[in-house]
């Protein structure tokens, strides 16, 4: 890779969460039999209107603004001509050359899918537009099935600028962009829901020269992972090409997951003309100065405003930052025990390790926890005020997630608290001397690591309730 650098764009697809279809009342769900969500306007009969959905012009005015984009003032609705089976209208009603929103970016940072340090960059976004999704076509052996239920589901396209130079660079872009998405509120962004779809663009070109190189585009991926894989695997098939003293072909590509390769779908020969024009049955978007302030004053924080928040006000490591602010709910669960708490670097060390530990076990999700907040406050209190030590915490902590009890009476009723009386341990500390002559003797002659096994031995004895700095200190007093 010494000879060329690749060059990679990203167009994304999110579904906006809302009650209703972009253009009529269908409810926007997900998982209804097919063709039961659907309308006359959404199936694309002859003589209907359509009526834009506020709430999904807001949203996609919030996304524009998180990622940093000029929010027009005046846009508009066009129509796309193709023709396929799950395209009812066979025009798809998005926005051609006056977008919503342009000009923004979205800051990457942090390690890469395969765990390298990247960069700190921007990734440029050269626009967000809003348009409707598609029906849904389903292939079965000897037919194809077409579901209209998405048929009209609001829509947001995302187009990058060419700023990404590796696929690490472009599962980060993406990850940073999901994220965004659902902390805004625009969409869920569950994958598996088809809610978050991307085509990435892809070329070569000799490191240090400024033009393109014949892009190819590989569509509909719908995994980080998938999108990262197709990326390496066409690095390397242009790169061999290149070296070969072949031209790239201007393709567009699909990606077969189980073979692990892009296949071409369509060349350049026979690309669509899509002949936009603007839509008759629709009035302009516009906005004036005063509604989009009042759109900036409800903007949430960006998880990389937060990130950093966190590390300079809470005092947490870049790592905990990282995984608290990955999800919104975690870091909406961090904020309401860290509240008022001079714990929080507890808090979160119990959140990362034992609370998603327990939840990736049991498959559950953080709604339906049953330790709240409060609770894991109260936990992280009592190690802080060493009433308990930080593996009875963990004791606790299973029981709590169990249960749900609050962790001070886990404690008193199994009477954990932690031994803290000099006179208590010191016997203890006898004890252990009396019993292990021959590790006594080791201490004497200098082999101090033979500690570690007495105060083990100790924490035995006291059933893990020995404050263990307490007893480490008398070992050594004792034996001097
Ligand atoms: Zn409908």
């Amino acid at each position: 890779m010494t000879m060329y650098e690749p060059v990679i764009g990203i167009e994304a697809h999110v579904q906006i969460r809302t009650k209703s279809k972009m253009f009529c009342s269908c409810p926007n769900t997900y998982g209804a039999p097919p063709n039961t969500d659907t309308c006359p306007v959404c199936m694309g009969m002859p003589g209907v209107l359509p009526v834009v959905n506020k709430e999904a012009v807001r949203k996609a005015v919030v996304a524009g603004m998180m990622c940093g984009c000029e929010i027009a003032k005046f846009s508009k609705f066009d129509r796309k001509s193709y023709f396929y089976p799950d395209l009812v209208k066979d025009y798809q009603i998005t926005q051609y050359d006056l977008p919503i929103c342009k000009n923004g970016r979205i800051h990457i940072f942090g390690t890469g899918f395969s765990g390298e340090q990247l960069p700190d960059k921007w990734i440029g976004m050269t626009r967000m537009h809003l348009e409707e999704d598609p029906g849904k076509s389903t292939h079965f052996s000897n037919c194809t099935g077409l579901d209209f239920n998405r048929s009209g589901v609001p829509l947001i396209e995302i187009v990058s600028e060419p700023d990404m130079r590796s696929a690490d660079e472009a599962y980060a872009y993406l990850s940073s962009l999901k994220e965004i998405m659902q902390y805004a509120d625009v969409s869920d962004c569950d994958m598996e829901k088809g809610q978050m779809r991307f085509d990435v663009n892809i070329s070569l070109r000799p490191r240090g020269t400024e033009k393109f190189g014949t892009k190819v585009e590989i569509k509909n991926l719908n995994s980080f992972r998938a999108a990262h894989r197709a990326i390496l695997y066409e690095i390397k098939r242009q790169l061999v090409e290149l070296e070969n003293g072949q031209e790239i072909e201007q393709d567009t590509r699909g990606w077969n997951d189980e073979l692990g390769e892009t296949v071409v779908q369509r060349t350049k020969e026979n690309a669509n003309d899509y002949r936009y024009f603007p839509e008759p049955d629709l009035l302009p978007i516009v906005f004036t100065d005063a509604e989009l302030d009042v759109f900036r004053a409800a903007l949430p924080e960006l998880p990389a405003d937060k990130r950093q928040r966190y590390v300079r006000d809470y005092g947490l490591t870049p790592y905990d930052a990282q995984v608290l602010t990955s999800d919104r709910s975690y870091a909406e669960f961090f904020e309401a025990a860290a509240k008022g708490s001079s714990a929080s670097k507890i808090i979160a060390n119990l959140f990362t390790s034992e609370l998603l530990r327990k939840l990736g076990e049991s498959g559950g999700s953080l709604a339906d926890c049953k330790v709240k907040p409060a609770d894991l406050a109260a936990l992280a209190e009592l190690v802080n005020a060493s009433t308990i030590n930080s593996k009875t915490a963990k004791k606790v902590f299973e029981e709590m997630f169990e249960t749900g009890k609050d962790p001070k009476t886990i404690v008193e009723e199994k009477g954990l608290v932690q031994v803290s009386d000099e006179g208590a341990i010191l016997a203890l500390v006898d004890q252990v001397i009396e019993a292990n002559p021959a590790q006594v003797q080791q201490f004497k002659e200098g082999k101090t690591a033979v500690l570690q096994y007495l105060v083990g031995q100790l924490m035995k004895l006291s059933r893990g309730k020995a404050n263990p700095k307490l007893a480490i200190q008398m070992f050594q007093e004792r034996l001097k």
